[in-house]
């Protein structure tokens, strides 16, 4: 048997959507497809504008520009997450400032935010590890008293929620990834999030690389030209007719990855203990999107036997991340706010297990192989 970590879906509509998108001919960005993923986003999560983009790393790239980040600025994020999060600022000269992360989340611990908050420090960027929500109403809090901007990295987090707010809406600026490793995906791309009405004008310039040629199609000004600082950071409709067609599934693709987690959980909340391994706590504020599920190991030999073991019955588990303050990009272009025992320890212990829709008839056989392994 041969499991693979992540098999990518594919919805019902979404070869019709793109052969639409073909026949329509708008291949470019910003056409039919594009706005009805949009207003999807914005229906859907209560933002006020979302715009798609090429990745959940290029809409990071654009809030550091609307935020006004550069040269010298500090921005709080944990050490725990994807290098995007830090590089997004470093690009603009920032230092990203390593916080460590609880350890029943993973989630960066607001407890010891205020702590690395300096007068250079400009704004905060929350992620939502596995689409469990950090704890927003103390990040908001702290963002609001230090005049921070708060920047969600919810990557992992579309169809999540905190307190029954969309992740990536509750910030000033928010981002979503539709990477293939995601929930809901085209491939590559992504959408960010404006909160703030007043970020909306320089975010669309800044969009279509520039200039202001959203207004040109919206038929306000007759010639469309260069006013600000832009990149090309919108997708092709032909990927976002194939993002439609998956946010249209979104529910039933949420639902049942739910029914895969939820299975996991059943198996392992028990026995896992008993051998030294914990499982993922989702605290009541948060509905999660069964993004991920992973194991924490006793200790770092103890999950080396075990993916070994995992991976000759043909189970391909995986882990991440390097921190990111002990990366060489991090030392480099980092620094860390005291010490982050959580976060290398966590780092050294985790393993995620394959969670992808259509692997529901070789779950039995990954939860008795993991059992197993765990008992070695
Ligand atoms: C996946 C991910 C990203 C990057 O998303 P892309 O769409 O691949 O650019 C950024 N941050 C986190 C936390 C992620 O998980």
């Amino acid at each position: 048997m041969k499991i693979p970590f992540n098999v990518p879906y594919m919805s019902e509509r979404e070869l019709e959507y793109i052969k639409e998108a073909h026949s329509a001919g708008h291949l470019s960005g910003d056409g039919p497809f594009t706005k009805k993923c949009h207003e999807w986003i914005e229906k859907k999560t209560g933002c006020h504008k979302a715009l798609l983009t090429t990745s959940c790393t290029t809409a990071l790239e654009m809030t550091a520009v609307l935020a006004g980040v550069g040269p010298g600025d500090e921005v709080i994020m944990p050490s725990f997450t994807f290098v995007t999060t830090a590089n997004a600022f470093v690009l603009r000269g920032a230092v990203p400032v390593f916080v460590d992360v609880r350890s029943d989340t993973l989630n960066i611990d607001e407890t010891l935010v205020e702590e690395a908050i300096t007068p250079k420090t400009k704004a905060i960027v929350p992620v939502h590890y596995a689409g469990v929500a950090c704890d927003m109403d103390a990040i908001t809090g702290i963002a609001a008293m230090n005049r921070l901007t708060m920047i969600e990295d919810a990557a992992q987090g579309v169809m999540a929620n905190y307190k029954g707010q969309a992740l990536g809406a509750i910030g000033r600026m928010g981002t979503l990834s539709f990477h293939e490793s995601k929930n809901i995906i085209c491939g590559e791309g992504g959408a960010l999030l404006l909160n703030d009405p007043e970020l909306a004008e320089r975010a669309e310039i800044f969009w279509e690389k520039g200039t202001d040629r959203r207004d040109f199609y919206r038929k306000k000004i007759e010639k469309y030209t260069w006013r600000d600082l832009g990149s090309s950071c919108l997708p092709s409709d032909i990927l976002a007719a194939a993002l439609l067609s998956q946010l249209e599934e979104a529910e039933e693709i949420t639902r049942r990855r739910f029914n895969i987690w939820s299975c996991y959980d059943k198996a392992f909340k028990n026995v896992a203990p008993e051998y030294g391994f914990s499982t993922p706590v989702i605290p009541d504020e948060c509905d999660q999107n069964a993004h991920i599920y992973y194991l924490l190991a006793p200790d770092t030999d103890t999950r080396t036997r075990f993916m070994q073991t995992l991976h000759s019955a043909g189970i391909d588990a995986s882990f991440h991340y390097i921190p990111l303050h002990s990366s060489p990009g991090g030392k480099r272009f980092g620094r860390s706010s005291g010490k982050l025992p959580v976060t290398s320890r966590v780092a050294d212990q985790i393993v995620r297990l394959p969670i992808w829709i259509g692997m529901e008839d070789r779950l039995e056989y990954v939860v008795e192989t993991a059992i197993r392994a765990m008992k070695r």
